[in-house]
């Protein structure tokens, strides 16, 4: 079979996970259709399935494991073919499923397609993993097509080894293209139209691993390309997200006052306990500095609850710091076991339940901490990209600092940036106001 027999061929895409695996699934599908596939719904039927699973908890495991059989009903004979994080982890595991003909390791999601081999089906899935150790290849990708946004991926894997966390050993060591490339990727974003480039990696703050620059480097080299109207920078762990960034982006026209900053804990035990790099003092620092330069900026913070070690006092003390803190939005996850890490040797483990009822307080607080940045925000004008997604006869879009916009459906105004009035939150969450043009 020739490149041009997979002509009318369908492959569809499941992703799971982070941002970093939608770049990379978009990548992954465009090479598919420059082999001939069209590119269907998961739910459809196809010829090809690819599933981009994610491993950082047990129910994103569990998700994969049921979309692999979901497909298998729908067409017996399709390829089946499952990378990402679980993949690399748990390759035995997936390769037992019913129907499963390839588990690619994060090492070979690049090659996906060298694997198509003229559709056949394997008796005995095929199996190719790289120790975490020895993956070196920077899979370049950003997601375009399906969204008003895109992802682009600027670093990948992590050598921190937080005692909670498995993405060192799925995804491998920190690594990195060079800013010279990441900066001619972002020319050819610019170049399909695209007016907002979200920065995504593993630990992006560590950017340049491999090539001896720096993020502050990279920020300023895209900050200077011509015709990109927003960046947003996603998460940085805060040991890296250094004052000289901070004050950059103060004073950047086209990096957006939007912070995502991983604390995992309130409490420095804990974060001893993770590994983490930084004391809550450090964290509560990056913050103040950032609502001196920014006081409008958006800052969301993630969380996990009930990691081994956190008894309820120590949960308290997190919550009070919490509570103190000037941020937008908590991301909030429950601890999850898992196999191979340190965590797991930690004594004093926090039952489910009790985990349940610490996320449950922490999403109260996140509400409470996002309807006041909401309300913070009315009155104001900011700039705002709408999207191509239409529900009803409504509109949608983000301001620069993260506010959730809605308003009545005008096509002419799909995919630019519109001065918008803030003016109430409405039954949705979503911010309703006026247009100013
Ligand atoms: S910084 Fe820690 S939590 Fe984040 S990916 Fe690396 S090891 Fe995991």
């Amino acid at each position: 079979m020739t490149e041009q027999d997979y002509k009318g061929k369908k492959v569809a895409f499941y992703t799971l996970g982070c941002k970093l695996n939608f770049a990379e699934s978009s990548s992954m599908a465009h090479r598919f259709e420059e082999l001939g596939f069209d590119r269907v719904e998961y739910k459809d039927e196809a010829d090809v399935y690819v599933i981009n699973t994610c491993t950082v908890t047990a129910e994103s495991d569990k998700k994969s494991r049921n979309l692999i059989r979901s497909a298998m009903k729908r067409n017996p004979n399709a390829v089946m073919m499952v990378t990402g994080c679980y993949a690399q982890l748990k390759s035995e595991d997936i390769a037992h499923l019913e129907g499963v003909d390839y588990v690619l390791g994060s090492g070979e999601k690049m090659n996906i397609t060298s694997y198509i081999n003229n559709l056949q089906k394997n008796e005995t899935p095929i199996i190719r993993i790289t120790d975490h150790r020895k993956i070196k290849q920077f899979f370049n990708s950003y997601s375009y097509g399906d969204r008003t946004r895109t992802f682009l991926k600027v670093q990948d894997g992590c050598n921190y080894f937080c005692t909670f966390c498995t993405i060192p050993m799925a995804r491998g060591l920190s690594r990195n293209d060079s800013i010279v490339n990441i900066v001619a990727e972002a020319e050819s974003i610019v170049g399909r139209g695209i007016k907002e480039i979200i920065l995504t990696g593993v630990n992006i703050g560590d950017f340049g691993r491999s090539t001896g620059e720096t993020f502050f480097d990279l920020l300023k080299a895209l900050d200077q390309v011509q015709g990109i109207e927003r960046i947003r920078i996603s998460s940085v762990e805060p040991n890296l997200l250094k004052d000289e960034i901070i004050e950059y982006v103060a004073n950047s026209k086209h990096i957006v006052p939007h912070f995502h900053i991983p604390l995992q804990a309130g409490s420095d035990e804990v974060l001893v306990l993770m590994k983490r790099k930084y004391k809550v003092e450090l964290f509560a620092n990056r913050i103040r500095t950032i609502k001196t330069l920014m006081p409008d900026a958006f800052i969301g913070v993630d969380v996990i609850a009930g990691t081994n070690g956190e008894t309820d006092e120590l949960f308290r003390e997190s919550y009070d710091f919490l509570l103190g803190l000037d941020f937008s939005q908590l991301h909030v996850f429950p601890y999850s076991e898992r196999a191979g890490t340190f965590a797991l040797k930690i004594p004093h483990v926090v039952p489910v339940n009790e985990r349940k009822e610490r996320v449950q307080r922490y999403l109260d607080l996140s509400e409470r901490k996002h309807r006041m940045f909401y309300e913070s925000q009315l009155g104001t004008i900011r700039p705002v990209l709408f999207e191509h997604q239409k529900k009803g006869n409504r509109m949608f879009g983000w301001t620069d600092n993260y506010v959730r916009v809605e308003t009545g459906w005008d096509e002419q105004y799909v995919n630019q940036l519109v001065a918008f009035r803030l003016e109430k939150v409405n039954t949705r969450g979503h911010v309703e106001g006026r247009l100013m043009v």
